[in-house]
């Protein structure tokens, strides 16, 4: 085997951990036991501060909440996904793998250095990248009809919990794999050739040091009844779950607004911030242009999987 080659597997052998991180922080931890206690515990505080009329576990989980359809469907789709996400982590490997490579080959790039390693610069990069992929993954799916189609099982939660960041058709997760995976593999290849030397990621409890730190406490409440904001320079900067919530309104005001994931720099550059107000009292679901709530298209896990594909060839047929 020559050194070339060797500095190839070096490479793909780096690359599949640094993916496989990638995979964990993007999938594994929103229900994560470090996530859910720190949630927890984020929630207690807010419980003393706020002084709710209800007792503690009745405000954090309402029984009207968790024995709603929309959560039964929710959990569903959750345990479908969690099995398709190790089709994603094979996209992400395939995909990101394959792109950082090409780069690497083409621009001539020697076996990754030891000495080189910048583990928090190269988790940052791998971070924006990622984030920022996502947030034109999301845009996209509100910008294109047929595409929002397959979207629209994710905005059809009526109620919200955490699981409901799992409410995706399939095909979501598996597109998006591919789609952030090329993004991530073009930021991580330019980064070996002009800055690094080498990639690495600094890992948390098994994800990204930046997506961990910036989402303790905080991520699993984007989905949830719990109404809490930043400041509104804060929300220039980072999502709040008030932010995430206003975009699941059926209101038109909040209609096509916050598609960041972590970050809210990308809707402020791009157009789309919706800074948040006290007291919003938002509905959750589908609505027509004018607002007005639409009768829920996904009763069932059959009507998940089958109408937004269907709605999306017919779209796509319209289309043609
Ligand atoms: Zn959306
Ligand atoms: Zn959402």
């Amino acid at each position: 085997m020559g050194a070339g080659e060797e500095a190839s597997w070096a490479l793909v052998w780096q690359q599949l951990q640094v993916l496989f991180w990638t995979y964990a922080g993007h999938l594994g931890p929103r229900l994560s036991p470090l996530n859910l206690a720190s949630m927890l515990v984020l929630c207690l505080v807010l419980w003393f501060v706020w002084r709710p009329a209800k007792g503690f576990f009745a405000w954090v989980f309402p029984a009207r909440i968790y024995r709603h359809p929309s959560f039964r469907l929710d959990l569903k789709l959750f345990f479908l996904n969690g099995f398709i996400g190790l089709f994603i982590t094979l996209n992400y490997v395939v995909v990101a793998t394959g792109t950082a490579w090409a780069l690497g080959t083409a621009l001539g790039i020697g076996p990754p250095s030891p000495e080189a390693r910048m583990p928090i610069l190269s988790a940052l990069i791998v971070f924006l990248a990622a984030d920022f992929a996502l947030y034109w993954y999301h845009r996209l799916h509100h910008d294109r009809p047929s595409l929002w189609a397959i979207h629209a099982l994710h905005h059809s939660a009526e109620e919200m919990t955490p699981v409901t960041a799992f409410r995706h058709h399939p095909l979501y997760g598996l597109l998006g794999g591919a789609f952030v995976a090329g993004v991530i593999g073009l930021a991580q290849g330019l980064a070996m050739v002009l800055i690094l030397g080498s990639i690495d990621v600094a890992t948390l409890a098994g994800t990204n040091l930046f997506a961990a730190l910036l989402n303790l406490g905080t991520a699993n409440l984007r989905h949830s009844h719990i109404w809490l904001r930043y400041p509104a320079w804060a929300e220039h900067v980072l999502i709040s779950p008030a932010q995430h919530q206003a975009h699941h309104s059926v209101d038109p005001r909040h209609h096509n607004r916050n598609y960041g994931e972590v970050l809210a720099v990308w809707d402020w550059l791009f157009g789309t911030l919706y800074v948040t107000q006290p007291d919003e009292v938002i509905r959750f679901g589908l609505g027509d242009a004018a607002g007005t709530p639409l009768p829920q298209r996904h009763p069932t896990l059959r009507a998940a999987l089958v109408e937004p594909l269907a709605r999306a060839w017919a779209t796509l047929r319209r289309q043609a």
